[in-house]
């Protein structure tokens, strides 16, 4: 189960990620039940439109120690979005290597 510890630690995350490597657009993390077989997806709205956002969900009922690795997965999806196909291809492959470097240097 999330805690609000947890959560306001993703969506300090999610800033210092988007810092990074700003995304194309903005992106939300929304904690959902996602039922027991999905603990994280991402997805783009209103795509074509100024507004257009991505969404990321995680489950509420994951634990606080997984949502990081759960951002970081979507995060990488966000970055890699426009870039390729492939659902887990090369692009996500580099964007997922690039946002772990946040955490190198002994980052919580
Ligand atoms: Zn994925």
């Amino acid at each position: 189960m999330t805690t609000e510890k947890g959560r306001a630690k993703a969506r300090k995350n999610l800033r210092e990620l988007s810092q990074l490597m700003p995304p194309s657009h903005p992106v939300r993390i929304i904690f959902a039940d996602l039922g027991k077989d999905d603990i994280g997806e991402c997805y783009l709205l209103d795509e074509g439109k100024t507004e257009a956002r991505f969404i990321i969900r995680i489950g509420r009922e994951v634990n606080d120690e997984l949502i990081t690795s759960i951002l970081v997965h979507e995060f990488a999806h966000v970055c890699s979005w426009y870039w390729e196909e492939c659902h887990h291809g090369p692009a996500f492959g580099i964007a997922t290597a690039r946002a772990w470097s946040l955490w190198a240097d002994g980052g919580e």
